[in-house]
């Protein structure tokens, strides 16, 4: 992918949430259907032959890619949430923000043994969350095919929190 002509379609917001970040708004993004396709095509086809029998989205940016990627690849979808939204019995994973922690789930019978499962979200910061992510599948006794975000922003390194043996495929740095 063209990764100058990608950047085209993501905004900087600064001080958003909080003062001192630079959100990447990837809405420009969404809402070009030829790029929104192209990104989800290429992330697809990455995978094509790695055996992926499910594809999980970090709440909730990474759910918009994990999806489509998911028909895409004739995959299962499941749902990695902030606490407290899934319904049924959930495995929890704390990870590191930069001033304390918090919690991701996952529904204990989402994969499990046998099950080889690709993690998405849109962008990769700190890496906590999809380190924390890539924790929660693996100790369901599922295989992670890999990590696939749109964004990284390597100036913070969270490509070193992913754990060994998982490879992560970016397609635009900052
Ligand atoms: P981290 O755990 O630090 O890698 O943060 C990754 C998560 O926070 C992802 O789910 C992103 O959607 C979100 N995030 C963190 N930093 C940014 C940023 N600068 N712009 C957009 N999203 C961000």
């Amino acid at each position: 992918m063209d990764e100058e002509a990608l950047k085209q379609h993501i905004r900087d917001i600064p001080d958003f949430p909080e003062p001192g970040i630079v959100f990447k708004d990837i809405t420009p993004l969404l809402a070009n259907a030829d790029v929104f396709r192209a990104v989800v095509l290429h992330l697809s086809d990455h995978y094509a032959e790695a055996g992926v029998t499910h594809v999980a989205g970090v709440e909730a940016r990474g759910f918009i890619f994990a999806a489509p990627i998911a028909t895409h690849l004739g995959a299962g979808f499941v749902p990695i949430r902030k606490p407290g939204k899934l319904p049924h019995q959930v495995e929890s994973q704390e990870y590191e923000l930069e001033y304390g922690t918090d919690l991701l789930e996952i529904h204990r019978d989402a994969v499990g043994n046998g099950d080889v499962v690709l993690v998405v979200d849109d962008v990769i910061a700190t890496g906590g969350t999809a380190a924390a992510s890539i924790n929660l599948v693996q100790r369901l006794g599922a295989g992670v095919a890999g990590m696939a975000a749109v964004v990284e922003l390597d100036f913070l390194g969270g490509r070193s929190k992913i754990p060994e043996g998982v490879e992560l495929l970016t397609l635009v740095h900052y």
